[in-house]
């Protein structure tokens, strides 16, 4: 039977969906200090116990003064009363003078207003100004940022340098974070040799390891790296077993596809549960997913375009689900496409994909022009997916729907 029209391939979606409904959070906690953090994701909410800045803060180098002060129309001249730079303690502002301030510096008492130092005259001690400012000019009021009580992390929000800086600005020197998930992987084929070594006859450079290592990283997991595993069923159900005793996911990458040198999917029938195979998806049909003692298995497709892909689309949602962060359909765009498609075919293809302009300044999404799962070229080229439906076809100009690749490691 042409595989198109197997009825046996499980749509995306009801995979997706079966996928991640067997997965829960692992939910174990530990306190790190935020250099530690980045990447990792947050266990518990953050409120603040203080006001960010503290007081308010003069937001420019110039002259803190009292509107007051001023004359209703023409050039005010006002003595200088005292100098307040960051980090010091101000006096409260003496009645009709200034205060020579700094960016970051308190504003004194009675001062309700900072001019910029370009538009003041000095002459000794007398500052001079044409004109009032606006109450409140050039000041940072204090809480302008975060106001105690403020809950300023959401918990299960992934660390950025940005989040970490916040949790810095309130005083904290560590955070709760759900520990990583520890991901077991290894890589199936007789043809793999590791970058360095010689290319003999009929080998290739493993590549897949490479890739699913930056990936893994990405998403702050653990790794815990069996490394190649030859064609047999005894090897890989070995590897299979210890992969499944030291971690909370195993990944790996060949022989789940229904050649005689693909032991993948029947070592996991043999060893544990095979829950689905064979996807209505492209790249990636024959991608085998089963649980084995109580570690769920992931089994990519060997080809390194369909690890990928597969990546994306079923282990990040599953990764997201063990560290504690759910997970939602990542974000697309409909967009106008820049190629035609006109083959349908039966599965959810997922072309590798990127923005372009045309020749108007207009956006458009462009596809690599060699989709084979094998030219790993095209991840490269591409920021996305174009995810075209089953049996859609498509002309330049319609809309398509792009997904950044990003959009899945958020
Ligand atoms: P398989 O799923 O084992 O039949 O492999 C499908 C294709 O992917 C074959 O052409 C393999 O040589 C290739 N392949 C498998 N594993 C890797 C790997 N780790 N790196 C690069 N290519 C691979
Ligand atoms: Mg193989």
């Amino acid at each position: 039977m042409n595989d198109c029209d197997s009825p046996e391939l499980i749509a995306y979606d009801d995979a997706l969906a079966q996928i991640t409904s067997s997965i829960s959070a692992l939910g174990r906690v530990s306190h790190l200090p935020l250099k530690q953090a980045l990447g990792a994701v947050l266990a518990e909410s953050i409120t603040s116990s203080i006001d960010v800045p503290g007081n308010d803060l003069s937001a420019m180098d110039g002259y803190a003064i009292n509107t007051e002060d001023f004359a209703v129309s023409g050039i005010t001249t006002l003595p200088l009363s005292q100098r307040i730079a960051a980090g010091s303690a101000a006096c409260p502002l003496a009645p009709a003078s200034v205060a020579r301030i700094f960016t970051g510096a308190p504003v004194p008492q009675g001062a309700n207003a900072v001019i910029m130092q370009e538009q003041a005259r000095v002459d000794g001690d007398s500052i001079s100004f044409d004109n009032c400012p606006a109450v409140g000019a050039n000041i940072r009021p204090a809480g302008n940022d975060i106001r105690r009580g403020d809950t300023i992390l959401q918990k299960g929000c992934r660390l950025r340098p940005q989040e970490i800086g916040l949790a810095a600005s309130i005083g904290l020197r560590t955070l709760p974070l759900f520990e990583p998930v520890k991901v077991g992987i290894f890589f199936t084929g007789d043809e793999l040799v590791e970058p360095g070594e010689v290319l003999g006859a009929g080998k290739i450079y493993d590549s897949n390891r490479y890739t699913l290592h930056g990936l893994l990283q990405s998403l702050g997991c653990e790794i815990i790296d069996l490394g190649l595993v030859g064609d047999t069923l005894e090897a890989t159900r070995q590897a299979m077993l210890d992969a499944c005793d030291q971690a909370d996911l195993v990944v790996t990458s060949g022989g789940v596809s229904v050649g005689e040198e693909d032991h993948v999917r029947i070592a996991i029938e043999q060893l544990g549960e095979l829950r689905l195979w064979r996807l209505g998806i492209k790249p990636g049909k024959p991608l085998a997913y089963g649980q084995i003692r109580d570690t769920a298995f992931i089994g990519l497709p060997g080809n390194p375009v369909s690890v990928f892909a597969t990546f994306c689309l079923f282990v990040c949602p599953v990764i997201s689900i063990l560290q504690g962060r759910g997970w939602k359909k990542p974000l697309s765009f409909p967009l106008r496409a820049g190629f035609d498609w006109p083959e349908p075919d039966s599965r959810r293809e997922f072309l590798r994909a990127r923005l372009e302009l045309d020749s108007s300044n207009e956006t458009l999404v462009q596809i690599f022009p060699n989709q084979d799962s094998g030219v790993l070229t095209s991840t490269v080229w591409a920021d996305g997916f174009v995810e075209i439906a089953e049996n859609q076809t498509l002309v330049t100009g319609e809309e398509v729907n792009y997904i950044p690749f990003a959009h899945f490691f958020s």
